[in-house]
């Protein structure tokens, strides 16, 4: 059986964005499928100014929320990455594998480290090494698929050739993975921003979904989002990013595809309007578990706990081999 890993980061509350260009997929197809592994990633939130309250916060209302979306404790293994030390143990031997030339190379790396420096802060060493970090969290597990939205193409890619050459120079040790993204909604876009990414660290935004958004919220989020000059409904990226991302967003609600769906719209009102109900409904049953989950707390801790057990039992025997390998 193909062995899957994936990661959320608790750095905000999760959106629309996390759910549809990977969250989904992974109770849906992948824990069916794969023996598969989920994980909170919570050193990656330590990469910015951050309150350690709120990241705790955070993680476990990620780790409450992946319970919510389906993934089954029976069916696969969910765990907060700092509870399984093989995390940081196997990512200081990748950075001596890895050059600064490729971090520094990352995209996420200069829009973040930018972003930071106008803020009149400093860069963390973290930020630029959080690559290497995230190639260890899928090499320790031997994966074979990383189901992610696209934007993490980049860092996957960056983890295949990290793998390639530890094996390369000190015998086969690791898989080198692929990336699978879904067919639609690969990378959802800010409502009131279309041309960048729908994330959850921007702030509490009109133009971001969030996945515990009261029904009324969501209403008001999409029928508030920018469209674009024109009143023909098509699916155009480049053109027409405001309402292809709409288009994007109902497809993937509904299952369908967003250039059939643009030729049934006549007017931008009720395309938002099937939309926006699309995705109440689609959030409906996550709200309900998650307010289920958050009664019986020792329920969560309890499954995080087992999950951080078996994963160290899976990633150990690797880690160890690295160790090995490399001549320690
Ligand atoms: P972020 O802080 O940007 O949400 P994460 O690393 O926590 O980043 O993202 C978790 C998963 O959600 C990743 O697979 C990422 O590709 C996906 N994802 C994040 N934002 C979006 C988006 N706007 N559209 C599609 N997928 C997304």
């Amino acid at each position: 059986m193909k062995r899957v890993f994936s990661g959320i980061k608790p750095t905000g509350h999760l959106t629309l964005g996390n759910y549809l260009g990977a969250m989904r997929r992974w109770s849906a197809v992948d824990q069916h499928e794969a023996d598969a592994l989920f994980c909170v990633v919570d050193l990656h939130a330590l990469t910015v100014d951050h309150d350690p309250g709120r990241v705790r916060r955070l993680s476990r209302q990620a780790a409450t929320l992946l319970l919510a979306t389906g993934l089954d404790p029976q069916l696969c293994t969910v765990f907060v990455q700092s509870h399984v030390d093989e995390h940081a143990r196997l990512s200081y031997l990748l950075e001596c594998v890895a050059t600064d030339g490729e971090m520094r190379r990352m995209i996420q790396y200069k829009e973040k480290a930018a972003a930071e420096r106008a803020r009149g802060g400093s860069v963390r060493l973290s930020l630029l090494t959080y690559p290497v970090l995230m190639a260890a969290d899928i090499l320790a597990y031997g994966t074979d698929e990383v189901p992610v939205g696209d934007d993490q193409t980049q860092h996957v890619e960056l983890t295949r050739d990290v793998a390639v050459r530890f094996n390369q120079r000190y015998g086969r040790t690791f898989v080198v993975p692929r990336t699978t993204h879904p067919e639609v909604a690969a990378r959802v876009m800010n409502l009131q921003d279309p041309t960048s990414k729908m994330g959850k660290s921007d702030d509490v935004g009109p133009g971001v979904v969030y996945l515990l958004d009261e029904p009324e919220a969501v209403r008001k989020k999409i029928m508030r989002a920018v469209t674009d000059s024109g009143s023909e409904v098509v699916h155009d990226r480049e053109a027409r990013p405001g309402v292809s991302n709409l288009l994007e967003i109902l497809a993937a609600c509904e299952g369908g595809n967003p250039n059939d769906l643009a030729g049934v719209y006549e007017t931008y009102g009720s395309l938002k309007k099937d939309t926006a109900e699309a995705v109440v409904e689609l959030l409906r049953p996550v709200q309900q578990r998650h307010k289920e989950l958050c009664a019986d707390p020792a329920y969560v801790e309890g499954v995080l706990r087992e999950g951080a057990e078996k994963a160290r039992e899976m990633a150990r025997p690797r880690v160890d081999a690295a160790y090995r390998a490399i001549g320690l």
